[in-house]
């Protein structure tokens, strides 16, 4: 059996925050194991917006404080009590999605773990898992989009944005990215988006304008908005009549309270999409993160790394990407 120490380095909040309720701590009892659980001894966490929401109190605390955050790693397993159900052995490279990765060591449930492919990177095993998996499951089921489509993408730059657009151009989709800035831009085409638009461009046409000219007036199939606030009345009026706007994110607040009756106008359909109720068992867990991994190994998928930070630096990385400095994935290094 691998040695694991009794304390390990991890991030604690004990209030809701901005960055600053970050903790840094190099003396946090490494957790110990409860039924259908596994400790894996991470090298890699996954920076995700909804770090920031579960920080600032937008989520609130699940379990209350001291609260951890983190919702993925990639490491390799350092302890299993009992037998494994899913076949896993001390040393195995693994993925996980749950919650804890701010941390050297997770105590985990086996039923969110997965092997890592050969040929994949701790990095990338990560840097694609939740997000990737996100990606996947809002164009197959969210909107189950079809090759020939136009469809808006926000933050098309992003961590989720990169992944979406790469997926949809696979698809034979005509993607309309937004992002802030003509560098953001630029990488957004590169990555597969067909047009692209400077949304924070404050002269000329607004975002609106631009797709409704991209598409000779007659709007797109699906918006997918991870932005939430600025954006989502925006998505309404280009949305084409009997289309669909799915909302999966707050990355500019949260969408207020809206009379659905303005959704007659075009019989527009709505809804709120979380990967969480897509991955409910294992066989969906599996469904999309052997689809992930496989696409990653095969580079159909590239994981555009922002930067890894150390953990201490965690502080860093939220004030990066709530100042909407990143482009990509951000990691922590555990
Ligand atoms: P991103 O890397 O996309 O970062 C957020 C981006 O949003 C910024 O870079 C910025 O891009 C854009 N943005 C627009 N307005 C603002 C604002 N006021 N403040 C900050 N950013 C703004 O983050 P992620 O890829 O981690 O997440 C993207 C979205 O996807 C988030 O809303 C997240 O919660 C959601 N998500 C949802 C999941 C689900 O299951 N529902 C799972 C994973 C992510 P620009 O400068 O180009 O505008």
């Amino acid at each position: 059996m691998s040695s694991v120490p009794s304390k390990m380095k991890a991030i604690v909040i004990n209030k809701n925050g901005g960055p600053e309720v970050l903790e840094y701590t190099d003396s946090q009892p490494v957790p110990n194991l409860s039924d259908g659980q596994i400790l894996v001894k991470n090298h890699f966490g996954g920076v995700n917006y909804i770090d920031t929401y579960f920080r600032s109190g937008l989520y609130p605390a699940p379990g209350g404080f001291p609260m951890f955050i983190g919702q993925e790693a990639s490491g390799t397993v350092a302890k299993i009590q009992g037998s494994s159900e899913y076949g896993f052995k001390e040393g195995d490279r693994v993925v996980w999605i749950g919650r804890g990765g701010y941390a050297e060591y997770t105590a985990i449930a086996e039923k969110s773990v997965v092997k890592i492919p050969d040929g994949v990177s701790d990095e990338d095993a990560v840097g694609g898992f939740l997000m990737g998996m996100t990606a996947l499951s809002l164009v197959k089921e969210a909107y189950p989009v079809k090759k020939g489509e136009t469809v808006v993408v926000h933050a098309a730059a992003g961590g989720m944005g990169l992944l979406l657009c790469q997926i949809l151009r696979d698809m034979g989709v005509t993607v309309i990215g937004t992002a802030g800035g003509p560098e953001k831009c630029a990488l957004a085409k590169e990555n597969g988006a067909t047009h692209v638009i400077d949304y924070k461009a404050t002269d000329g046409p607004s975002w609106v304008e631009q797709v409704m000219k991209l598409t000779d007036g007659k709007g797109v199939d699906c918006t997918y908005d991870g932005v939430g606030k600025d954006t989502y009345e925006g998505d309404l009026e280009v949305a084409k009549r009997k289309s669909k706007v799915v909302y999966f994110g707050n990355a500019s607040g949260a969408i207020p309270p809206f009379n659905i009756a303005r959704l007659s106008a075009k019989n527009i359909s709505i809804m709120r999409s979380t990967l969480m109720q897509y991955i409910v068992t294992r066989e969906e867990l599996e469904f999309y993160a052997n689809g992930v991994l496989d696409m990653v190994k095969s580079k159909k998928l590239n994981i555009k790394i922002h930067k890894v930070y150390p953990l201490k630096d965690a502080q860093q990385a939220h004030k990066d990407l709530e100042g909407r400095k990143t482009t990509g994935k951000l990691l922590l290094e555990l």
